[in-house]
């Protein structure tokens, strides 16, 4: 099947997910490949099947396409398989615990989409799993599109995401930052918020390497996860570290994708490259919320 009618066949099993952008009326489906509502705002379905659901043109051009990519290949060389196989592991028995045999999931901030769609590929067998990601980057849902064609892909604003009320099962936030009223408005009740973020020795060698001993100051993930922990009536916590290999083909790709190296010279970047390095560090923490106590 061509990837777009995957995705026509997605929205088609779940009509009234998708919202307009605009004024909030469902969206419904026209042949060929056009998203209407009532009040004839329309959007067209790119040829690859993601939908563009941002109000007029714009979208971030603060990421550029080649960090995307960088990101692609790293993530598809599995450098944070660990941490997949944890959100799977709690997923399952999320899954299991509810006797679910449907599970949808919102990526909200998905990026280049490696992380949902290799989580959803994780649970295979557990559930009819229905992917969905959304970003405000249109260079990263094109090549998650054009990956992934197991999931539904969206362009649009994570602040306003053009889904109806309580549509998913679970949302991720790999990463990103995170919209609690939002996610509180999105989510089913029972529902799961799943956050990942950096602990304090995530990619430790390539802070080293580009800054030893005038290390930036240490990163401290504490206020991240106290803000969580206001948001959910339950919260569990989970960490995860290991070492893992990186083939010298995907350190350029490594260096290119992280705000670590950002404010590091060229001359830094490429002696780091140079030097090379074997081994990184992926520390992170795994929140899980239940129960917003936001009132929505
Ligand atoms: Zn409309």
């Amino acid at each position: 099947m061509r990837k777009i009618d995957r995705a026509k066949a997605f929205i088609r099993s779940h009509s009234g997910l998708l919202i307009c952008p605009i004024c909030r009326d469902r969206l419904e489906l026209q042949e060929p490949a056009r998203l209407t509502c009532s009040k004839r705002h329309s959007f067209d379905m790119a040829r690859t099947g993601y939908v563009n659901l941002l109000r007029g043109s714009q979208g971030s051009q603060k990421y550029g396409r080649a960090l995307f990519e960088a990101r692609q290949e790293v993530y598809q060389a599995g450098l944070y398989g660990p941490v997949i196989e944890l959100l799977a592991e709690k997923l399952k028995a999320w899954i299991k615990a509810q006797g679910l045999s449907q599970l949808s999931i919102l990526d909200m901030g998905c990026g280049e989409g490696s992380h949902l769609a290799q989580t959803a590929a994780a649970l295979q067998g557990e559930a009819e799993v229905f992917p969905v990601g959304i970003d405000i980057a249109k260079e990263a849902i094109h090549l998650a599109a054009r990956e992934y064609a197991g999931c539904l892909w969206c362009v649009g604003d994570l602040a306003d995401a053009p889904f109806a009320d309580k549509q998913f099962d679970v949302i991720l936030s790999i990463f990103s930052p995170s919209n609690y009223k939002e996610f509180a408005r999105l989510l089913a009740d029972p529902g799961l918020v799943v956050k990942v973020i950096p602990g304090p020795d995530y990619l430790r060698e390539i802070r080293i390497g580009l800054y030893g001993d005038t290390e930036k100051e240490d990163y401290s993930n504490e206020d991240v996860v106290r803000l969580f922990e206001e948001q959910y009536e339950h919260v569990e916590k989970a960490s995860l570290r290991c070492i893992q290999t990186i083939e010298p083909e995907h350190l350029p790709a490594l260096l290119e994708m992280t705000p670590l190296t950002w404010g590091a010279s060229p001359e830094d970047k490429e002696r780091l490259l140079q030097e090379g390095i074997s081994q990184v560090t992926i520390d992170v923490a795994v929140l899980i919320g239940q129960g917003s106590t936001l009132l929505v």
